[in-house]
């Protein structure tokens, strides 16, 4: 046993967690776990009461990777680091008396918050605080009780078998667990917004697979390592995701010889979703994925996304939808991909850019300009191309 040892106690929502669901929820919560656990040594992982435990198993095991790690499974509401000890207020005491001190050094208020799930231990909880909130005033220098706005909370949990106490929690990646909303499929550009759709996404239960439209050698192949990095990247969250790279050289090369310039990131763009929608049927996608956000450029008003739309009988998430620039910054930053994002590099959608694209396109107008190139062998030759990379959070993964 490992009394005297830390452990990680993962919480996760209960709302959504009702009938079948949560067997299912668990599972995929504890495998995720075990998974990501592999390079942080040995660990027991398993569920009881609506929480995940994570036990080290030996001096060896890294507890504070592990829980970095776990702050990334989504499903978990909040990771908390805590001491077990025995059932018994005497070894309670002890416990608090030898674990706290270092843990409180330096703040100067708390409240002891004590929970019992089990409800035969012989104190209350009011009892229970009052007597640990006596025992920490004597062994922490300066602190004091402030039951309203404590700088920290100090828990004491009376769960099955052992008590576990831990001073403050933090906020896991919330959301639910990954893969149990099925599989999306990403349209990944190396910009800011795609890599935040791909995660809120994953957030919400999907698994990413990713799709990037490359223009070589209009574009270049720093290009494309920015946005295998930014998947990379995303895997602190998403895990794993397959990479799949589609050339638009062709295609873009057709439009620019035969098609009005006006039109060419709408056209560009029907290629890119018709392509999209293949690439998510081939590889089980239940819908596709974007950046876009409402107005932020003139392929991203109603009307653009109208005919993009037209394109395809699969549905379109596009998360950041009404979210500012601002706000996906933000995500981005949460995430851990604004730092690549902002790297300068060309995208297959700034070359040939037209000097005034069309904001308000009317779906014949577009239909009229398709029809000046073999939209059906460009498709086919562009999706010939495709080839594949998988990206995971380490290489242990599978
Ligand atoms: P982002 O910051 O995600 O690049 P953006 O604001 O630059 O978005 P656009 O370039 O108009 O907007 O692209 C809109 C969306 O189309 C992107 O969010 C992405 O989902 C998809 N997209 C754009 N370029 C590519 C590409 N080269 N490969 C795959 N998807 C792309
Ligand atoms: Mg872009």
């Amino acid at each position: 046993m490992n009394s005297g040892r830390e452990v990680i106690l993962c919480k996760y929502g209960e709302i959504v967690l009702k009938g079948n669901n949560r067997k299912n929820f668990e599972s995929m919560l504890i495998k995720e776990l075990r998974r990501r656990a592999s390079p942080h040594g040995t660990f027991k992982i398993y569920t009881n009461q609506s929480t995940i435990y994570v036990e080290p198993q030996d001096e060896f095991a890294d507890i504070d990777g592990m829980y970095e790690s776990a702050k990334k499974v989504f499903g978990i509401i909040s990771v908390n680091r805590a001491i077990p000890c025995e059932k018994n207020m005497e070894s309670i005491i002890e416990t608090a008396k030898a674990y706290l001190p270092e843990k409180l050094f330096g703040k100067r208020t708390f409240k002891v918050d004590a929970r019992r799930s089990d409800k035969r231990f012989p104190l209350t909880s009011p009892e229970i605080s009052a007597a640990l909130g006596g025992v920490i005033l004597g062994a922490v220098k300066g602190i004091k009780v402030d039951v309203r706005h404590p700088e920290v909370t100090v828990t004491v949990e009376i769960r099955e078998t052992k008590a576990y106490i831990r001073a403050g929690q933090e906020s896991g990646a919330g959301g639910l667990p990954l893969r149990s909303a099925g599989r999306g499929l990403l349209l990944l550009s190396g910009g800011i917004d795609s890599p935040v759709a791909g995660c809120m996404m994953a957030k919400r239960g999907l698994e990413i697979e990713a799709l990037h439209f490359e223009s070589f050698p209009y574009t270049s192949e720093r290009a494309l390592e920015k946005v295998l990095t930014l998947a990379e990247e995303m895997c602190q969250f998403c895990s794993k995701i397959h990479v799949h790279i589609i050339s638009l050289t062709k295609v873009q090369e057709a439009l620019r010889d035969n098609c009005e310039e006006d039109y060419f990131t709408l056209l560009l763009r029907m290629f890119m979703m018709k392509l999209s929608e293949r690439c998510a049927l081939e590889y089980k996608c239940g819908a596709l994925i974007t950046g876009e956000s409402l107005g932020q450029v003139a392929s991203q008003t109603l009307s653009a996304i109208a005919v993009t739309d037209s394109a395809v009988n699969i549905p379109v998430l596009r998360p950041c939808i009404g979210l500012d620039k601002s706000e996906i910054v933000e995500q981005a930053r949460h995430f851990g991909t604004f730092e690549t994002s902002i790297l300068p590099f060309e995208d297959c959608c700034t070359v040939f850019t037209p000097r005034h694209p069309k904001t308000q396109p009317k779906l014949e107008d577009v239909m009229a300009e398709l029809a000046k190139v073999n939209f059906e062998e460009l498709l086919e030759d562009a999706y010939a191309t495709m080839r594949t990379e998988t990206k995971l959070i380490f290489e242990s993964y599978r």
